[in-house]
């Protein structure tokens, strides 16, 4: 994989012991460590061009806008946008989605129309929607997560039923965080632009780990993370087609994001700066555009491989534990495995496999309807990234064998 290269050593992080042992990560959904080439690029913003962009016409702020204006290009590129315009820089997907709920859902919900989302949602792309259906006026469906634990999947047939005409909003998650299930994104965009509903797809879970082109999604706008694909912190994207975009009022005002401004009332630029009032996040667009040439540099249908494979191998292995519960499809699925063991808590799990070096996470995993719906208080989760190994696998797989043997006892 990979052409043979070390991937582990290009990540700083990776090299250190938790306690006595060497440090197995595996909470890569939560986020994803950054390698040297990304913590250089964010340095050397720093040390050599720090300075506020646009409306310097200094040396070091000119360098500061190349430097932020390539990084937006190099986004467009990254998921094959029509162009730079349609790619806003964000906090990450949280803010991403909050910016359609606030922008395009006010200026265009109204009282008994539908917004549609899946019972997997992330509350990132659930509450911000609750909030907007409740300003409007505006009903909530959602699409069933069915199936046992080895199916667990959309109900797809239950798509004809809700996706109505009253639905103007289909917001869904390309990847589901708890179950690691793979939507059918392109579908579901075809089916709600049928109906003429706009789609708001979540790539939080994707964007790292799948090759991903928002033109042949067919998708109105796409929201994801820069530090889940090995990105720093605090950045983040939302991608929106130009023609909704150039006719969405603002979502936050003040510098920047205007043309004009009178004493009783100003004039906004067009996209992508009317979205990107005040300061932006010009270190960490820099960071984030080193993030995309090394996964590019690893080859995204190699990362893909890589990571179903680590996924595939846990979901087998794991299978063999007593007492445990998979959860999600045991088929095609993405790079992480959810799991609950009869005999412990999820938080007793964490702390147990911490004390073996193995990071994973336990919880709802911001998932809490979903839980509630598959009777679970909580689940563990390990998810995988390109550092990730079979022999780590083989040392979680130890590490819960010791765990699942000290509640039973
Ligand atoms: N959506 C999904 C599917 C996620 O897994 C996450 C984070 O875990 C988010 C949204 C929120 O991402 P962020 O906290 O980076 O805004």
């Amino acid at each position: 994989m990979f052409a043979g290269r070390d991937v582990r050593t290009d990540f700083p992080v990776l090299h250190q012991k938790v306690g006595a042992h060497p440090l197995v990560y595996l909470d890569n959904a939560a986020t994803s460590h950054k390698p040297q080439v990304v913590i250089d690029a964010v340095s050397r913003f720093y040390e050599r061009d720090n300075s506020n962009v646009h409306r310097g016409l200094h040396a070091l702020s000119m360098r500061a806008t190349d430097g932020y204006e390539a990084a937006r290009a190099r986004v467009a590129r990254f998921i094959n946008a029509a162009s730079p315009a349609e790619i806003i820089f964000t906090r990450g997907t949280t803010e991403s989605v909050n910016l359609v709920a606030q922008s395009w859902a006010a200026a265009n919900l109204r009282r008994g129309d539908v917004i549609l989302l899946t019972e997997m949602e992330h509350h990132s792309n659930m509450v911000p929607w609750q909030v907007a259906a409740e300003r409007a006026g505006a009903t909530l469906r959602y699409v069933p997560v069915v199936g046992d634990n080895a199916e667990h999947g959309l109900d797809l047939d239950a798509l004809d039923r809700l996706l109505t005409p009253e639905v103007k909003l289909f917001a869904f998650t390309h990847i589901s965080n708890t179950l690691g299930v793979i939507t059918p994104a392109a579908e579901l965009c075809r089916r709600a632009r049928a109906v003429g509903a706009v789609t708001v797809v979540d790539a939080a879970q994707s964007i790292g780990h799948e090759p991903l082109d928002v033109q042949s999604l067919g998708c109105d706008f796409l929201a994801f993370s820069g530090h889940k694909m090995a990105g720093p912190t605090g950045i983040g994207v939302l991608y929106g087609r130009r023609a909704l975009l150039d006719a969405m009022p603002p979502w936050q005002t003040g510098g920047g994001m205007i043309s004009v401004v009178e004493f009783g009332s100003s004039r906004w630029k067009p996209s992508p700066e009317r979205f990107e009032a005040g300061t932006p996040n010009v270190a960490d667009a820099i960071g984030l555009h080193a993030a995309m040439d090394y996964l590019d540099g690893l080859g995204r249908p190699e990362i893909s491989l890589h990571d179903h494979a680590l996924a595939e191998t846990a979901y087998a292995a794991l299978a063999e534990l007593p007492g445990i519960r998979l959860l999600g499809p045991a088929g095609r699925r993405a790079g992480l495995v959810s799991f609950a063991l009869q005999d412990a808590h999820a938080h007793d799990v964490v702390t147990f496999a911490d004390q073996d070096g193995v990071a994973l996470r336990g919880g709802h995993h911001c998932n809490q309807p979903l839980m509630r719906k598959l009777g679970l208080p909580s689940s563990v989760r390990a998810s995988f990234y390109v550092y990730n190994t079979p022999q780590e696998i083989d040392v979680l797989v130890r590490s819960l064998r010791r765990i699942i043997q000290f509640f039973r006892a």
